[in-house]
């Protein structure tokens, strides 16, 4: 492997986002290399992963499948790890220029911080840590001079349109949402859908916990809290509009009035690359866009009556302090409790909710008071839907 390249170091690496950085990487072997994968339990695909792109080091988290690893790839000199202790351990190996964050939920957390401690820039696909903790995550990666790539394609749109106009102030940036499978339902046509069908996404293909996010509208409300961290915005400059092709992926409006839109089709390779190759852009054979495929694209607004997931974000930016931290908890139960087929799919919004009313509020918290929201709030949550 030579020096020139890039070392990266994939926390997920079993998952959608983690699969298609390796393939983004496997294309790319002139610009990057392997030097860290992490799955949570999925052993053979970590040893597949291992065996073909020999990183240095390798962690599962579930302790009990540790042996299994370590006997894979024994003869392939690679240090094997067990344990969530060891994400925030190998993320400051010398070897790791930047650390692709694509774990799901708050677990994303604990080894985000301390890969920015360590100077490890960030390909942020995990938008649940800016979520919970956005002020302590940007205050940090400020201090140590670690940059925050956005992987989420709404953000690295936004990214992409400011390149060359960092200095120029945001009047206002739109987030694109597709509306997911939902869009233009009533409540109550929405009363008694399944899984099934809060599974099946138009246009993205990802993995389970951010497709329910995408048809409750969390998703959105999630990375309006997002984008106020990555690019310091105050609520009032987010905006949300419906666009359900998913071809623009969002805009910035300038103080001149001038809006800069980044267009393509929907792929996260394309984001995920741009975040591991910036500030460089580099050749990709993803399919090409086509306009007479998409002779109209068109906008509309959410429907905030149905879809409460995305007021409730709005309403945690402007309560500020843990209460972001509140709605991600709750929502990371609810949607299980979903997926589990404990709860309806409007309930999810509801525990949410009730959640932020009811769980302590800590103006401004440290980091142990984030760990405690957390801890509260999924207990708040699990007595919730226990009554639904
Ligand atoms: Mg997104």
């Amino acid at each position: 492997m030579s020096k020139e390249t890039k070392g990266i170091a994939i926390l997920g690496s079993s998952g959608s986002i983690g699969t298609q950085a390796l393939e983004v990487i496997d294309s790319h072997p002139e610009y990057f290399h392997v030097e860290v994968l992490t799955v949570y339990s999925n052993a053979e695909l970590l040893i597949d992963q291992a065996k073909k792109f020999l990183p240095n080091t390798v962690v599962i988290v579930d302790e009990s499948k540790f042996q299994k690893v370590k006997d894979a790839l024994w003869d392939d000199d690679i240090k094997v790890f067990a344990g969530k202790e060891s994400l925030s351990q190998v993320v400051e190996m010398d070897g790791v220029d930047i650390v692709l964050t694509a774990l799901v939920g708050y677990a994303g957390l604990k080894p985000t911080l301390a890969a920015i401690n360590a100077g490890k820039n960030i390909a942020l696909a995990n938008k649940e840590t800016l979520v919970v903790a956005g002020e302590i995550v940007t205050a940090l990666a400020a201090e140590k001079g670690v940059n925050i790539y956005p992987v989420d394609s709404e953000h690295s749109a936004i990214f992409q349109c400011l390149a060359g106009e960092f200095h120029n102030p945001i009047e206002k940036i739109y987030l694109t949402a597709s509306g997911g499978p939902f869009r233009g339902r009533s409540k109550d046509e929405l009363l008694k859908v399944t899984k099934k069908e809060a599974l099946k996404h138009p246009n993205w293909d990802m993995g389970a916990k951010i497709t329910i996010d995408s048809a409750t509208l969390m998703n959105k409300g999630l990375e309006v809290i997002e984008a106020k961290w990555l690019f310091n915005l105050t609520p009032e400059q987010i905006d949300v509009i419906v666009h359900p092709q998913s071809i623009i992926h969002s805009i910035v409006q300038f103080t001149d009035g001038s809006m800069k839109a980044q267009m393509g089709l929907p792929d996260m390779k394309l984001p995920i690359q741009y975040a591991l190759a910036y500030p460089d852009r580099i050749q990709s054979d993803f399919p090409r866009f086509n306009f007479m495929d998409y002779p109209q694209l068109t906008f509309e607004q959410p429907n905030r009556e149905v879809f409460l997931n995305l007021d409730l974000a709005f309403e945690a930016l402007l309560k500020k302090g843990n209460m972001a931290c509140i709605l991600n908890a709750a929502n990371e139960v609810s949607v299980q409790a979903f997926l589990n087929g404990k709860i309806g799919f409007l309930d999810i919004a509801l525990i949410n909710q009730a959640c932020m009313e009811k769980v302590s509020f800590v103006q401004a918290p440290s980091y142990d008071d984030y760990v405690l929201t957390d801890t509260e709030t999924r207990i708040m949550a699990r007595e919730l839907e226990a009554s639904f």
